[in-house]
């Protein structure tokens, strides 16, 4: 019975066929090829020979199954090839449902996509209640929805409008969670996990499905207004010329409800999606995470690590090691320095974890330490002060002479050369940038400084910790504004300078959030401070020959400092701006993409010609994850190349011509290939 690659099968003494998944070739399961091909023929037998019952598992730690290969995804060149696949995953899935006898998933870790989607086909799911399990229908961040038939069969176990919920969001749920929207049928602890697994393919419960009332909004008449609805909330996150996956998985809905009918539709439209560019593009941003994952591959094994100064940037640094599970020392100049800090940390403690003794453990892990009497023990150090040279010099003389002589030296510093600072060192080797963005909690990346003496394995280190806290490590080179805030920084500055020119406001950042930005420039420079860009702006201008324009300068002085003040290119009520409707502005929309976002893809260039970071991709990476750019275009370089990098220069040269030297293009165009 056990002729296969991918699949493990046992018969237990109740006649149970337990199938235990282990993809041969990877870490965690994913629903190839050749795993599909297995699986027909593991069907195939127990189709001939049908068990008491049948449980599918995992014998991955990783968890039950990440869902489809989207490698596989990417060499998908045509509609039929697409439709293929999903018509042949259809099929598998139908047999496995028609089994005459009951099937049941047992889930742990991830269940994601294609795997939940397996799980939906199967008559009972259990999932293990621990931190790590995770189930949902991601799709639509690589820009498709559920293809295998998952979306059918998961609104028909939870309901429309909790199945929307999931699938238009692409979260996932924990295991409990997972039990209360009728998704999974049990969550249980691990030591009765396999005997809850008996038990139900023993007794046959009937199986879940939701209540009468829930059943009736699948009906002809109330689908509708309930797409209606459902498109409304989609558009207030994703343009429908953006983002087509949601919009149509709603109208595949509304159509033909969760009918047989819509298998066949379900099908139709993720063969016509998955060859968008924006699927083409979210694949691509996929797999630039991925890479980037595997710069911090070293071991993580950190357990506690030191802030010296808890501003805006180490307390919150301090707080999201703590939520990650490590103990963190907190260093300030004095007790009364720490308070603030503390309590957003309590806050982003409570919004982490619901359970009382996770709360009082996390808390517990924060240690405020005014002394610095904790830096002996941490295995990273992280110096987040004020940005002065001379005080980051002293910080670091005396954290060398009191660390462990294996910690890692990191400091968050966004403008100041690690070389200034490591001067101090007796070895300037263990210095690193950890550069974290603001506000630390939602910004997924770090970048990973070296300066011209860092030792590569501190910075291999520096990474490990990055993935360890459940960040995105970028290396880039010690280099004014190293990528992203110097990339960002000319964008910024030309959104100022429209609005000089009289183009209102909330024109600009239309402009700017139609191209796909998450955020307009004029309402992002509001959102991190005018103080703080006006800052950013004199320490860069000054490198890259950049001019700060006398408005920001101006408002700085009159004390609008942006959301923090109240006022600062708007006013606002809360965090929320009071924009003046966006009417037609002098200039048309085309023009006001291009000069911000062109002037953003040129700094990109110059910083890949000057080798900030090592190439192409990791550039957009930085960008997408940094900033948000626009990830269905793939990063400000790829939009350059599907744009064409000489039309792009051309357009570059004209901008130029018109509105003077800071568009010329980089030297460093020259080197880029089409
Ligand atoms: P901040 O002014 O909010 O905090 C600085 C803290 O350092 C204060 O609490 C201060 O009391 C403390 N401090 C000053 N001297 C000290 C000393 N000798 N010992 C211990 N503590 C001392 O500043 P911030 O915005 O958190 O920035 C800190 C660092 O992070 C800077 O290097 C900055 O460039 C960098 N950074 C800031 C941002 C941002 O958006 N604010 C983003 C990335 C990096």
């Amino acid at each position: 019975m056990n002729s296969y690659r991918h699949f493990r099968l046992e018969t237990d003494d109740q006649g149970l066929v337990w199938i235990w998944m282990d993809h041969a070739d990877s870490n965690a399961n994913v629903l190839s090829s050749a795993v599909l091909d297995e699986l027909e023929r593991v069907v195939a037998a127990l189709e001939a020979d049908p068990p008491a019952g049948v449980v599918i598992a995992s014998a991955k730690a990783s968890g039950f199954c990440a869902g489809a290969d989207i490698r596989e995804f990417t060499r998908i060149t045509n509609r039929d090839q697409a439709l293929a696949l999903m018509r042949r995953a259809h099929a598998l899935f139908r047999r496995i449902e028609s089994l005459a006898c009951p099937t049941l998933a047992r889930i742990h870790g991830f269940c994601l996509g294609g795997g939940l989607e397996l799980a939906l086909a199967c008559s009972y799911r259990i999932a293990l209640d621990d931190d790590r399990t995770r189930l949902g229908l991601p799709e639509v961040r690589l820009g498709i929805h559920p293809g295998f038939g998952g979306s059918v069969r998961l609104i028909r176990t939870i309901g429309a409008p909790a199945a929307f919920d999931l699938m238009l969001s692409g979260r996932t749920v924990a295991a409990r969670q997972a039990r209360r929207l009728g998704l999974a049928d049990h969550a249980v602890a691990e030591w009765v996990l396999d005997r809850a697994c008996r038990q139900v393919l023993q007794r046959r419960p009937p199986r879940r499905c939701p209540p009468l009332w829930l059943r009736a909004l699948d009906s002809a008449p109330l689908r509708p207004p309930l797409a209606a609805w459902l498109r409304r909330q989609v558009r207030r996150h994703a343009d429908p010329r953006h983002y087509p996956a949601p919009y149509a998985l709603i109208d595949l809905w509304r159509r033909h409800g969760a009918s047989d009918a819509m298998f066949a539709a379900e099908a139709k439209s993720v063969a016509d999606l998955i060859r968008t560019d924006t699927a083409r593009n979210l694949v691509r941003v996929f797999f630039l995470r991925e890479r980037i994952k595997g710069f911090g591959r070293g071991d993580a094994d950190f357990t506690q690590v030191h802030v010296v100064g808890a501003g805006t940037m180490g307390g919150d640094i301090a707080a999201w090691a703590v939520v990650q599970g490590l103990k963190a020392g907190l260093q300030d100049r004095g007790p009364q320095y720490l308070t603030a800090a503390v309590q957003r940390t309590a806050r982003l403690i409570d919004k982490r974890f619901h359970r009382c003794h996770q709360r009082i453990a996390a808390r517990d892990r924060l240690l405020p330490d005014p002394k610095g009497l904790e830096v002996p023990r941490a295995e990273v150090v992280i110096e987040a002060v004020v940005e002065k040279l001379e005080t980051k010099q002293a910080v670091f003389r005396e954290l060398e002479a009191r660390a462990d002589a294996g910690a890692l030296l990191a400091t968050n510093t966004s403008s100041i050369p690690l070389e200034g600072i490591a001067a101090v060192l007796e070895r300037p080797g263990r210095l690193v940038g950890l550069h974290f963005f603001n506000p630390v909690a939602k910004m997924p990346l770090v970048e990973v400084v070296s300066g011209r003496d860092t030792d590569p394995a501190v910075a291999a280190r520096a990474a490990a910790f990055a993935r360890r806290i459940d960040k995105l490590p970028l290396p880039v080179k010690s280099a004014p504004g190293f990528l992203v805030n110097r990339c960002l920084l000319p964008y910024l500055l030309e959104a100022v300078r429209l609005l000089e020119e009289g183009v209102p406001a909330p024109v600009i950042d239309r402009a700017a959030t139609d191209f796909g930005m998450p955020m307009g420039p004029i309402e992002l420079a509001d959102t991190v401070g005018l103080d703080i860009c006006l800052a950013v702006a004199e320490e860069l201008a000054q490198a890259l020959g950049a001019e700060v324009p006398a408005l920001l300068r101006r408002k700085v002085e009159a004390g609008k400092l942006g959301v923090k003040s109240a006022e600062g290119f708007y006013r606002y009520k809360g965090r929320t701006p009071l924009k003046p409707k966006a009417g037609a502005g002098p200039l048309p929309a085309a023009e006001i993409q291009d000069r911000l976002i062109l002037r953003l893809v040129n700094e990109c260039v110059a910083v890949l010609r000057e080798q900030v970071v090592e190439d192409a991709d990791l550039v957009d990476a930085g960008m997408v994850f940094g900033t948000g750019f626009a990830p269905f275009r793939g990063g400000p370089l790829h939009y350059a190349r599907q744009r064409g990098f000489a039309a792009v220069r051309r357009r570059l040269e004209a901008l130029a011509e018109k509105y003077g030297p800071r568009f010329a293009p980089d030297p460093g165009w020259e080197l880029l290939q089409e």
